[in-house]
């Protein structure tokens, strides 16, 4: 594994390493495959002080230099791709082809914000003045990434940082910190010196980047207990924050639906990543008419899809990422199952790793803790519904509210029913669709701000009105 042992931090576009070293864990295994810095103050320091000596030359910059290096970056992931898929399936789990798929997608989007441009607003025009909006860059943005989604969530970050003149230090989560490390060795000769610096450590880095004053900003993704830590820390000196948090969604399957056509759709929408993604369905609602028919053909999906190593070919699911997500969710698991309530298991998994069958849960009740909190791993609960009314209220009877699906050939009746949903995405028919142009964000405890669109860059700027007289 010479490229994970390799794994160096990128500051002032120079490769940095630290004497203490972070584990990184292959979870498919449970084996140790490669190692980490473990940044501290100093080092944080150092790339705070380089990220603000780039900001005044880089805010300078016009969108199209700007535009044009971020493309650079793209193109270089592509030409990557498969060396940082390999190492992105052993640090994370999920399987190759799907890891190639958030190396490609992550260098699209990149591509697709580096398009979006924030032009100067003319928003009143007299003979006696003009008044201009300018979206003005913050400084230095300080990202925090979470591990489901390593590499596009970091791509999201950099690019909207950077396309609107700001400078960052990015740091992934402990867990998949290989992949990002290496994603920065790869920009060192693209971005000027100290525009974008990577940097990894443990549990202590991600409080001491927040409560740090070089910052001007911070933009989190994670959940929603961190989320308020760092809302709380921002305060101090009131840093823009951007947090993306978790979701607890329902999706609501109407009877009309053909159960054989959307069955594996509505399995991939809530098992991809195992579970591990902030916008999969965490709670079905099936209409009582099809309620058997579709459980019955889910649990045959759940039975015969593949599950094991994702450097085996053909893999479609992979381990659980990380141990104490593993225990969590095996708890919440044993905890339903020590409750009566009933389980209806997947295949069988690898017996080493942080493996479970991919499991439904049968009905369970509303306020049981496998519906009520976001498990965010391989179990899902099936809910019977008869009544619309009462499925929305029972949709929405959530703190979280980050996204939503409704089912049916009524697209019509479902578009009644997705605007009546409280969260910040709803979709029809489909699962985990996004763009880069379309904002992306949660109502209530599910976060604060969105990314992407025009509305996602606007998080990223002050607007500066300027009131320009038409005579001196
Ligand atoms: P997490 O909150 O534990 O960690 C996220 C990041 O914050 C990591 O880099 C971590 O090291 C860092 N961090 C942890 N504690 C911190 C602190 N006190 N101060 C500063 N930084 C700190 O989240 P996770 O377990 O890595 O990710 C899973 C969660 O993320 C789920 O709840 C999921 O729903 C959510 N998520 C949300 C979105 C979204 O777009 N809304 C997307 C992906 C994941």
């Amino acid at each position: 594994m010479p490229l994970a042992l390799a794994a160096q931090m990128t500051i002032g576009a120079e490769p940095v390493t630290t004497e203490r070293l972070l584990e990184v864990i292959n979870p498919a295994t449970a084996e140790v495959i490669g190692h980490a810095p473990d940044a501290g103050q100093a080092e944080l320091d150092q790339a705070v002080a380089c990220a603000r000596k780039a900001f005044p030359a880089w805010k300078a910059t016009t969108h199209e230099q700007r535009s044009k290096l971020l493309q650079q970056f793209a193109q270089r992931m592509v030409e990557h791709a498969d060396e940082l898929a390999e190492l992105f399936t052993l640090e994370h789990g999920r399987p190759l082809a799907m890891a190639k798929e958030e190396i490609l997608g992550a260098a699209f989007w990149i591509r697709g914000i580096a398009q979006l441009e924030l032009p100067v607003e003319v928003v009143e025009e007299t003979d006696a003045r003009r008044v201009e909006v300018h979206h003005e860059p913050l400084g230095v943005v300080c990202a925090l990434v979470p591990w489901n989604f390593p590499i596009l969530l970091a791509a999201w970050k950099i690019s909207h940082a950077l396309a609107t003149g700001n400078t960052m230090v990015l740091k992934p989560s402990p867990f998949t910190p290989l992949t990002t490390l290496r994603l920065g060795e790869l920009t060192r000769d693209i971005f000027p010196a100290g525009v974008l610096n990577i940097i990894s450590g443990g549990d202590h880095l991600g409080p001491l980047m927040t409560s740090h004053k070089g910052f001007a900003k911070i933009s989190f993704t994670g959940s929603t207990a961190t989320g308020k830590r760092i809302m709380e820390s921002a305060a101090k000196d009131l840093k823009r924050i951007t947090l993306e948090l978790g979701g607890n969604d329902a999706a609501i399957v109407l009877p009309d639906v053909d159960v054989d056509e959307v069955a594996l759709k509505l399995f991939m929408g809530a098992f991809f990543n195992s579970g591990q993604v902030c916008v999969a369905c965490k709670r079905l609602y099936i209409h009582e008419s099809i309620y058997e028919r579709l459980r019955d053909k889910l649990h045959q999906l759940a039975q015969t899809l593949p599950i094991g190593d994702g450097m085996q070919p053909g893999m479609l699911f992979g381990p659980i990422q990380n141990l104490p997500q593993y225990r969590r969710v095996l708890q919440l698991r044993d905890e339903a199952r020590d409750a009566g309530l009933v389980l209806l298991e997947g295949a069988a998994v690898p017996e080493r790793g942080y493996f479970m069958p991919l499991t439904l849960v049968d009905n369970p009740p509303e306020d049981s803790r496998v519906v009520a909190e976001e498990a965010f791993g391989p179990i899902l609960p099936l809910l019977r519904f008869s009544d619309i009314d009462e499925v929305i209220d029972r949709a929405n009877a959530s703190d979280y509210g980050l996204a939503g699906a409704v089912w049916s050939k009524d697209v019509a009746k479902a578009l009644e029913i997705a605007k009546r949903l409280e969260t910040g995405t709803v979709w029809i028919n489909q699962n985990l669709e996004s763009s880069p142009l379309v904002p992306l964000g949660g109502h209530k405890q599910s976060g604060i701000g969105v990314e992407n669109g025009v509305a996602g860059l606007m998080e990223f700027t002050q607007p500066k009105s300027i009131f320009v007289p038409k005579s001196a």
